[in-house]
């Protein structure tokens, strides 16, 4: 049996630094050598999984094949590795908690005293070598990212199971890497060494020795400044990297190439591999950096003030305008404001290529978005919604086109003659809130001649979900007589997975129950996103 290389990823100084993409970029880097590396994320909050908490708080809970509400991160290792992650990717304090107090109720530890060492910690660290056991040994590197910040109550178990982790396999066969802040303070025109010093003096505290430091700065690091880091924190000098603010997220794995950051890291676990093979990885960047021109689309949500909760989206867009080298500006379009009668709409759209509707939960705004898909419907301008957005272009169209007046959905009104869009059957009898949706990755077929044919070019299809309620297959003869088409379906014909309008009624209309976004990468854009951003692009050049 091969011995897995284990690298641990914390963070310190402060929170959002970047280390979900330092440890996809790692994971990049690797990959690209020809080695087999996965990711997994250590999240610190008592919640069992992200899937109940507010995107506001957390931003975008990411989905994965098998259904599992993950932290946006695992979006991240995704995107870079080119490669599905599982729940197995993804452990939350929460979990931990729930197996051992489950195992205690048991009588698994009968007699003892169940304490954080070292039960919760044994269950911490069985959790990362179950991914080595699950693959059968697959991996050549397993990256581990600790959430939190170095110095946190909440994080300490976590880096307390590291420790021992790191000193049963033994030097060489793990290490780890500080991601930290070098501030820029403008007044004294310096970048200051302290918080990473005081930081790397906390991880000490605790029996952590960093192997690298990876510090985050606005400017160039100088070697005199890379010698006082190294100096004052015990690390080599050669260890210590810098990761400068870049442009683009998907521009940090070839800066910290070019800082040698992989050779260092596999220097220090004593791993050989091939040279990186970063061409194509390059070449998209250079589109992302150098668009032909900009487009504009709109985009309707309910979480328009923080853009994290719908990461995915947004990187979607990214990777669909390098493919069409153009670059996406998301225009956020509060919906509620589309509601108000002093709302001009002619002045919102007049600079819009392309309307997204977002997903998401509960009844606010969704006037406004049905207000914005009528525009886009009447004025041919390029339309996706995405599972909220296909059910509020169905209630759009059953009002506006079939003239069922004030048809709705019945999560946003109890009392609907026309319940167009209404709870699946099986989910009226679930009264739990955390992991009860349908969720994860479910088949589906695709009509041919269609447009959604035309963006996948093939009939099976699979797409992750995320949703309780559906279009309500009464109204299918009504909907599909005024001209929607039904263009997926579940394989049993009983779900609408995907509508669109025909072609020589509007140029590009399409909505999806399930999310496109969750699947889309940077080499390879998701095909609907892809072709809605074509769209986009031909409908500017028409207004040009
Ligand atoms: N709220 C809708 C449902 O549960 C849509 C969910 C979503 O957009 N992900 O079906």
């Amino acid at each position: 049996m091969k011995q897995t290389k284990y690298i641990f990823l914390t963070g310190g100084v402060v929170s959002s630094l970047g280390k979900g993409i330092a440890s996809a970029s790692l994971g990049l880097l690797l990959k690209s050598r020809g080695l087999k590396v996965t990711i997994q994320k250590f999240d610190p909050y008592i919640n069992v999984d992200p899937g109940t908490m507010s995107p506001l708080q957390h931003g975008e809970v990411f989905v994965t094949d098998d259904g599992y509400e993950a932290d946006l991160d695992l979006g991240h290792y995704e995107r870079f590795l080119d490669e599905n992650m599982s729940k197995d990717n993804n452990t939350t304090s929460g979990q931990v908690y729930f197996e051992v107090i489950q195992k205690e109720r048991k009588g698994n530890y009968l007699g003892a005293t169940v304490q954080v060492i070292p039960h919760i910690t044994d269950e911490i660290k069985r959790r990362i070598r179950q991914i080595d056991e699950k693959s059968k040994n697959k991996y050549d590197v397993i990256i581990t990212e600790i959430g939190g910040t170095v110095g946190d109550i909440e994080s300490l178990p976590f880096l307390e199971a590291m420790r021992q982790f790191m000193l049963e396999v033994g030097k060489s066969n793990s290490i780890c890497i500080h991601l930290t802040l070098v501030p820029y303070i403008s007044a004294a025109g310096e970048l200051k060494t302290k918080p990473t010093q005081h930081s790397v003096k906390t991880l000490l505290e605790i029996g952590i020795q960093p192997d690298i430091l990876l510090c985050r700065s606005e400017k160039i690091l100088t070697n005199e400044l890379r010698k006082k880091i190294a100096l004052f924190c015990n690390v080599e000098a050669e260890a210590v990297m810098q990761s400068i603010d870049a442009k683009s997220i998907y521009e940090v794995p070839l800066n910290l190439h070019k800082e040698k950051f992989d050779n260092v890291v596999l220097k220090k676990l004593n791993l050989s591999a091939g040279n990186p093979q970063l061409n194509k990885w390059n070449r998209i960047v250079n589109k992302i950096k150098s668009p032909r021109k900009e487009i504009n689309i709109a985009i309707c949500g309910k979480y328009n003030v923080v853009p994290d909760a719908y990461k995915s989206i947004t990187e979607s867009f990214v990777h669909a305008g390098a493919y069409n080298n153009v670059s996406v500006k998301l225009n956020w379009i509060d919906s509620e404001l589309l509601e108000k009668n002093s709302t001009n709409i002619d002045d919102i759209f007049s600079e819009i290529s392309g309307l997204l509707v977002c997903p998401g939960f509960g009844d606010r705004g969704i006037e406004g978005k049905i207000t914005a898909i009528k525009y886009a419907r009447e004025n041919k301008i390029p339309f996706f919604g995405i599972c909220l957005g296909l059910q509020c272009a169905v209630i759009e169209f059953a009002r506006n086109v079939c003239g069922l007046k004030n048809a709705n959905s019945k999560e946003f009104k109890d009392n609907v003659r026309f319940n167009v869009i209404d709870l699946m059957e099986y989910q009226k009898s679930i009264k739990v809130k955390g992991g009860s949706m349908r969720l994860g990755s479910y088949p589906c077929i695709i009509l041919k001649k269609s447009l959604a044919y035309k963006c996948y070019k093939k009939e099976f299809i699979n797409e992750r979900h995320r949703h309780r309620y559906e279009v309500n297959n009464n109204y299918r003869k009504i909907l599909s007589d005024n001209g929607m088409i039904f263009s997926g379906l579940s394989p049993d014909g009983s779900l609408i997975e995907m509508i669109e309008l025909p072609e020589d009624i509007h140029p590009f209309f399409i909505a999806t129950q399930f999310h496109p976004e969750f699947k889309s990468r940077l080499i390879k854009p998701h095909p609907i996103f892809r072709e809605f951003v074509k769209s986009a692009v031909e409908h500017s050049n028409k207004k040009c």
